[in-house]
């Protein structure tokens, strides 16, 4: 049994019912999954799906992409109370491909880590291109005691400093796909210095389809292909990284609901 800590249901377009999907991953023995919505848009298909899955976890947040506009953040709030979700997120900083400046973005992402903090949730974090802020933000997050709750750097292929830097945080590390690529010898370099207990594994389905389906849409079942690969990256048996998985998962997500 293992989760998946990180997919998004609502973006996807399966071509098919949401239920097959999940049916598939249930087959593939992945008993939770993690589903986020970081569009407010999706907001409401997340809503639906939640309700209509006892599998599923749920976390609303504001991806980096849209700090550009208006937000109602007490509309957030609402949402991640109403549906019981067990993160904030995704948020953070993305100066890869964003419309929004470097400030909006950062302004957005600190409004929600005083949110998160509040509300007592974890964070779920997006970082792409962005190390250097990202580090002093977390940084003085932490320093200021807003990080309590936890975080997790989700699809990590960050630095060795920052990973190590997170873990001294007390957060978390997610791997995706991306560790079964041919090319990122330089991200399992990295996961192999991260303790057990820091880690969790995800799909960010419908993005990044693990080796040996990469280019095909994602989905909660592979998300078996990067487990088996962190086990190996590790040192560990695959049942052992399912075990080690889904005990992090609980300790970050279901403080308060165990
Ligand atoms: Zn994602």
């Amino acid at each position: 049994m293992t989760i998946d800590s990180h997919c998004h249901l609502d973006q996807a377009d399966y071509e098919e019912p949401v239920d097959f999907v999940i049916q598939r991953a249930e087959a593939a023995g992945v008993d939770h999954i993690m589903a986020v919505a970081c569009n407010p848009d999706d907001f409401e298909e997340l809503s639906k799906q939640l309700k209509q899955h006892a599998c599923l976890y749920g976390a609303f947040g504001i991806h980096p992409e849209y700090a550009h506009k208006q937000h109602d953040l007490d509309n957030l709030k609402k949402c991640l109370i109403e549906n019981r979700a067990v993160a904030l997120g995704e948020c953070g900083l993305d100066y890869h491909e964003a419309e929004a400046t470097h400030e909006q973005q950062q302004d957005l992402f600190q409004k929600q880590i005083d949110l998160a903090h509040q509300m007592h949730l974890p964070l779920m974090i997006h970082a792409r291109d962005a190390e250097g802020d990202m580090r002093a933000i977390l940084k003085q997050a932490y320093k200021a005691g807003k990080l309590t709750d936890g975080f997790v750097l989700h699809c990590f292929s960050g630095s060795a400093d920052m990973a190590r830097e997170a873990v001294e945080m007390g957060g978390f590390l997610s791997a995706s796909g991306v560790i079964t690529f041919k090319n990122a010898e330089r991200v399992r370099e990295i996961f192999a210095q991260i303790p057990l207990a820091n880690l969790l594994v995800e799909t960010d389905a419908p993005y990044l389809a693990p080796h040996p389906l990469r280019g095909k849409p994602n989905e909660p079942a592979y998300v078996q292909y990067t487990l088996a690969k962190l086990a190996e990256i590790k040192g560990v048996s695959v049942k052992e990284m399912e075990k080690i998985t889904t005990e992090n998962f609980g300790r970050l997500y279901l403080k308060g609901q165990q």
